[in-house]
């Protein structure tokens, strides 16, 4: 067969000629976020059994070249302004800085950051400001240590607080706090979070739960919603609502005591944010998703092997976004979790 150079995946029936990731509800997908590994230095109860999960074998995964390529393909191509990698843990991912550094160079430059739990950060954060991380969100759901050991199963909390120091000194701002609060375990903690985040000049973000546990126990009547957690801050703190432009951003924000403060609350469950959503998903094994809780995926690591140009990738990577759902369904009776659980997604 000659081979044209023609894109081998066929126009998807309805989308506009348009190189960016348009979908059919007139969104445009510019963030992506990449899963560098499935792999955890934490067990936290909600997102990992004690003896870890089946992990992906190191042949399914995308090579550094892999990933590089598909970020490439993603930026240059496909109009991504924004990549924050992710996991599982990102910083277990061998030769993390050297793929900071390569998308760094990308033209245009994406902003970069990276959703850690910043147990390894404290002697990294400099290399990785210096590659070219923009900034992060570290995962801290209790200050209290014994607590931290209950909930992640490590007692490494002194580690992460100095791994939030050191994000802060090394630039990699602002820094964002990701706290779940879980009933009858950290959700007296809301107030204590907070203020322990506006002493230390974090910017703290509340995330309802979401039924992507591998045990696929979540309960609706057990989760600590968003009004739960606006109940509990209001109790001891003033909150106005933020006047800033919120535009994708999952977190609705206030301001605490006036500002300039704040906090936001990422209310999935309760006051989803799938009309604004820019998103855009990779897995460490090179499954793209257009939504954390799409039930199908698009492989693109077989493509990939099988010496796909640059184009088939990039209007495989349309196709699949162009059938990205309304919404992700959680509150819709029938609703399907998918099978992947946060950890193997990338949250
Ligand atoms: N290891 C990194 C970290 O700790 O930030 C990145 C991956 S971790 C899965 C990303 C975030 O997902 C964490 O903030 C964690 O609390 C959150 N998470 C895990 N399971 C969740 C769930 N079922 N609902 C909401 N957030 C969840």
């Amino acid at each position: 067969m000659v081979d044209l150079g023609l894109p081998v995946v066929p126009s998807v029936a309805g989308r506009p000629d348009n190189p960016r990731l348009v979908d059919g509800f007139g969104r445009i997908a510019t963030d992506l976020r990449v899963s560098l590994t499935d792999r955890c230095n934490l067990r936290c109860t909600y997102c990992m059994p004690a003896a870890g999960l089946d992990w992906m074998p190191g042949s399914q995964m995308l090579s550094d070249a892999e990933l590089g390529r598909l970020i490439r393909i993603a930026v240059e191509d496909l109009g991504v302004t924004d990549v924050r990698f992710t996991g599982g843990e990102p910083t277990l991912r061998k030769g993390l800085e050297e793929l900071i550094a390569s998308v760094a160079a990308l033209s245009p430059r994406p902003r970069i950051s990276m959703t850690t739990n910043a147990v390894g950060l404290a002697r990294r954060a400099d290399a990785l400001r210096a590659a070219g991380l923009d900034r992060v969100n570290v995962s801290l759901d209790t200050v209290r240590r014994e607590r931290y050991a209950e909930l992640t199963r490590r007692d490494r909390l002194p580690d992460v607080l100095d791994g939030l120091a050191a994000a802060r000194a090394a630039g990699l701002t602002p820094v964002k706090v990701n706290a779940v609060l879980l009933r009858g375990v950290n959700d007296d903690e809301a107030a204590d979070l907070l203020r322990f985040c506006v002493e230390h000049g974090y910017a703290l973000r509340f995330i309802e739960q979401m039924p992507l546990d591998p045990q696929h126990g979540w309960d609706r009547s057990e989760m600590v919603t968003a009004a739960e957690i606006l109940e509990l801050l209001g109790a001891e703190f003033a909150l106005t609502p933020s006047p800033s432009a919120r535009g994708a951003a999952p977190a609705e924000r206030w301001l605490v005591d006036g500002g300039p403060a704040d906090v936001g609350v990422i209310a999935s469950v309760t006051r989803p944010f799938c009309g604004d959503c820019d998103r855009t998903r990779l897995t460490a094994d090179g499954a793209l998703r257009s939504c954390l809780f799409s039930t199908t995926e698009t492989d693109l690591r077989g493509p990939l092997r099988a010496g796909a140009a640059d184009a088939e990738i990039a209007d495989r990577w349309r196709a699949a976004m162009w059938g990205k759902l309304a919404g992700h369904g959680i509150n819709n009776t029938g609703f399907a979790q998918p099978d992947r659980p946060m950890s193997a997604i990338g949250g």
